[in-house]
């Protein structure tokens, strides 16, 4: 049976394509490392296990409130309070199952056919399509390398139009790691300001996972008017290691959030009653676990850099948060090897795959085709080697 046509508008998300094929590899009996992984390598703390397993002893094992019990609502509200110095109340929160599903019951929520939104690009690669899911279009701005992949104001300014109804900003950055730092949001803040129907999606997933001291700083924190119109999605998947729990929330408006709630209400009803309960550990107990992780992703990704510098041809701009790099390796496009021409990112991925067994993430997924993503959410042990098979790899086809 044909499905409808608003599937035929969107891609399968390409970081699990990239899995599939490494698992498929990995069944073969191949020693596969996968530099595709998006999610930390550590485990869910303790702490955190254990108060689900008391939920369920507890038999808080039925449905909940659609939009999250009021004790998460109340975790995520303090949560807000003490790393965004912000205030506000449960009416403008929404717990949903993970920082993706919040994401798409607020561009429901907001857009209508015809509306266009605003993407930087490079882009999470789910953004343009949740976008299309919703009937509206999506808008590109291309983000140099030379900036650091971050949107500049003239770059904001030229993607306006009379049907812009949305701008997406997801700082630290997957794919890139970069951040906006406060001046520079304020720069695109000052553009915005002429327009002040166009609301701001800040994708905040990565906000704990920033590098070197860089403050934290988003657009709901420049200015009440921005406040207004900002939307913060963010969750404890990425931040406490919980990417299975499935629970992420968004902030804002409460009219909005209201609207959200309602479609939440006809479609996943609320978030996995334990798994609320786990993230009320999370993000009222003992922070000592999100401390210790980003030493050690600040770590790796000083080892990831210098590795990458020491391999002719590449060029990476230096992530300031999350747990991936960026870099480029359009210095290889046009190289004939085993009777294959590596024609752009996703060849270089099959080839990295199939030679030396090496899972990436293609870069055109994110709109960036000189690119590749690679994650250092792995052991020290797996990035060596994995660098290793990557400078040889690349070498051959020198
Ligand atoms: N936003 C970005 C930029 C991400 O990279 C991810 C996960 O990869 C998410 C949102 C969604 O995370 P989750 O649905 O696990 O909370």
């Amino acid at each position: 049976m044909k499905p409808a046509q608003r599937v035929s508008q969107i891609q399968p998300s390409a970081t699990f394509a990239i899995s599939a094929k490494a698992k498929a590899l990995r069944q073969q009996g191949k020693h596969v490392i996968s530099f595709g992984v998006g999610e930390p390598d550590f485990r869910t703390p303790h702490h955190v296990n254990q108060m689900a397993v008391q939920a369920i002893r507890r038999g808080q094992t039925r449905y909940t409130v659609v939009g999250g019990i009021d004790e998460l609502k109340d975790a995520v509200l303090l949560e807000i309070e003490t790393g965004y110095g912000l205030e506000f109340s449960r009416e403008n929160v929404l717990v949903s199952c993970g920082g993706k599903h919040a994401l798409f019951n607020l561009f429901l929520a907001l857009l209508d056919p015809g509306d266009e939104v605003i993407i930087p690009s490079p882009y999470w690669v789910s953004y343009p399509d949740m976008v299309r899911l919703a009937g509206a279009t999506p808008v590109f701005v291309p983000c140099s390398e030379s900036t650091g992949f971050k949107m500049e104001p003239a770059g904001l300014q030229r993607a306006i139009s009379p049907k812009t109804r949305m701008l997406i900003i997801n700082s630290p950055s997957n794919p890139t790691g970069a951040h906006y730092r406060r001046h520079e949001l304020e720069a695109l803040a000052e553009v915005l300001r002429a327009h002040d129907g166009i609301a701001l999606v800040s994708d905040d997933i990565y906000y704990r996972i920033l590098f070197d001291g860089e403050e934290w700083v988003n657009f709901a924190m420049l200015g009440e008017d921005l406040r207004e119109r900002t939307f913060i999605v963010n969750g404890v998947s990425k931040t406490y290691a919980m990417t299975g729990w499935r629970i992420g929330y968004l902030v804002g408006d409460a009219e909005v959030v209201k609207a959200a709630n309602k479609i939440q209400g006809q479609s996943t009803s609320n978030p996995c009653s334990m798994a609320q309960w786990a993230a009320v550990a999370a993000l009222r107990g003992d922070q000592g676990c999100v401390t210790h992780m980003v030493s050690v992703f600040e770590e790796r990704r000083h080892y990831v850099l210098q590795r990458l510098n020491d391999i002719p041809g590449v060029t990476c701009a230096v992530p300031a948060g999350a747990f991936y790099v960026f870099p480029n390796v359009s210095a290889f496009y046009g190289s004939r090897v085993g009777g294959r021409t590596i024609d752009g990112s996703a060849g270089l991925a099959d080839y990295l795959l199939e030679t030396v067994h090496l899972a990436v993430v293609p870069g055109n997924a994110f709109g960036e085709d000189r690119c590749i993503r690679l994650s250092y959410a792995l052991s020290m042990q797996d990035l060596e080697e994995g660098f290793d098979r990557l400078a040889s790899a690349l070498k051959a086809l020198q």
